[in-house]
């Protein structure tokens, strides 16, 4: 492939980029290739990508198993009609996941986002009671909460700017308090009286980590205290590990830190390693049974074109052995050392507050006269990372980094570096 085609545009993109006011937004790099942490772009530069392209990578940039993987599978079998047909690749990854996800899950049910796993989380949830003749359909979530941007996933997750011109489209969940340290027992009690006071179908929520909403954190016992609520009133746990799945929190799975079985769970970002879009959603035996019926109308009415595309899930199977076959949970447990001690260099630093780190994930807010999103300090910050060749991506006021697995020591100090240079620039106090 010659490189001219691809470096020489005329005129402007027609391209419209998510999540971007192309008012405000400066250039987008042209990025060229990827490789284990890092990208570099068409004039040459080489960027960190601290954020894991979004939090989907997991490995690192075009990992070899993976990228053999999607060569073999796409010279065998590109797509295939998923209803009513079958593929090696889907057959095998569906029995891996049971195997490898907490007790109990015993069936899978793909598609290609996480939007679209917890769309068919709530269908399955809502079909469910449907199914069993008691009919409930009030949803469960956590301010705060992020589920996706379709129409059903915004309206279960918490409500803002992203979504106020939507708010006419939008369903009613009911909303708990996020359980801030200290204020758990207000979580857990809102809980109990949003279950006693009518039939709920779900409780759906981020364990131990609300992501878009701001890398907030909460303990695994309150995860196992809303399961034990869910229990008694036989409400349906959904965890949506859209983000936290695949070793992001220093477990394969979040739930896996309270010992938590949920009734659905929900995978994307990290399932193919981050290389391409496909999404599962797991059920209990008794979601699929009540599915399970001579009655069509039983049926879980739910698709789109590309249901466990060969290729996406031949990524998965890959992404699956380098977990069996490389040392990926000592990888893990070395980047959340190394997160741990460059945040501790922060701890008596006045411009940072609410320093935070659950596995390989690390969070911190910067002291800012106007933290709002609207603001723009986010993007502002972004700006200033990407001038020092880092692809960080802070949420308002508050830096995270989510590094592949793969990073570095060394390209961790640079990232680290120039958040303490954006406090010098930015900070207050
Ligand atoms: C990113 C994310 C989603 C949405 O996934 P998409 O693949 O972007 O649709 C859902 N839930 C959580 C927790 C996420 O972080």
């Amino acid at each position: 492939m010659t490189m001219d085609h691809r470096t020489t545009f005329a005129g402007p993109s027609p391209v419209w980029h998510p999540f971007t006011q192309h008012a405000l937004a400066p250039e987008p790099p042209l990025v060229l290739r990827g490789e284990g942490a890092w990208l570099t772009t068409a004039t040459g530069e080489r960027i960190l990508d601290a954020i894991s392209s979004w939090w989907v990578i997991t490995h690192g940039h075009c990992h070899p198993r993976i990228v053999a993987a999607i060569r073999d599978q796409a010279g065998e079998l590109d797509q295939v009609i998923f209803a009513g047909h079958t593929h090696l690749a889907a057959e095998a990854l569906a029995r891996r996941l049971v195997a490898l996800a907490p007790a109990g899950l015993a069936h899978v049910f793909f598609s290609d986002s996480g939007s679209t796993a917890v769309e068919v989380a709530l269908k399955m949830a809502v079909g469910y009671w449907r199914n069993i003749a008691e009919p409930r359909s009030r949803i469960l979530a956590l301010e705060h909460g992020y589920h996706g941007d379709t129409i059903g996933t915004m309206s279960a997750g918490a409500r803002g700017i992203y979504n106020a011109a939507y708010e006419p489209l939008l369903f009613d969940v009911t909303r708990l308090p996020f359980p801030a340290q200290g204020r758990e027992e207000a979580t857990l009690t809102a809980l109990e009286a949003a279950c006693r006071e009518a039939p709920c179908a779900a409780l759906l929520v981020e364990p131990l980590i609300l992501g878009a909403g701001g890398m907030l954190v909460y303990p695994a016992w309150v995860l196992a205290e809303m399961r034990s609520i869910c229990d008694r009133h036989g409400v349906l746990l959904i965890a949506d590990e859209v983000m936290t799945g695949f070793g992001r929190t220093g477990r394969l799975f979040a739930c896996e830190h309270a010992s938590v079985m949920p009734d659905i769970l929900c995978c994307a970002k990290g399932l193919t390693g981050g290389a391409l879009p496909l999404a599962v959603t797991l059920c209990r035996r008794e979601i699929f049974d009540a599915h399970y019926s001579e009655d069509r109308r039983r049926t879980f009415f739910h698709s789109s074109s590309f249901t466990a595309n060969p290729i996406a899930c031949a990524a998965a199977n890959a992404n699956l052995d380098i977990w069996d076959e490389e040392p990926v949970a000592e990888r893990i447990a070395a980047l959340g050392a190394l997160q741990e001690e460059r945040l501790a260099r922060f701890h008596d630093d006045a411009r940072f507050a609410s320093m935070r780190r659950l596995g390989t994930v690390a969070a911190l807010d910067l002291a800012v006269d106007d933290p709002g999103y609207l603001a723009g300090i986010g993007l502002e910050l972004a700006a200033f990372f990407r001038e020092r060749g880092l692809l960080l991506r802070p949420l308002g006021n508050t830096i995270y980094v989510m590094p592949p697995y793969c990073v570095t020591a060394g390209d961790l100090d640079r990232v680290y570096a120039a958040i303490a240079a954006a406090a010098e620039h930015f900070g207050r106090g």
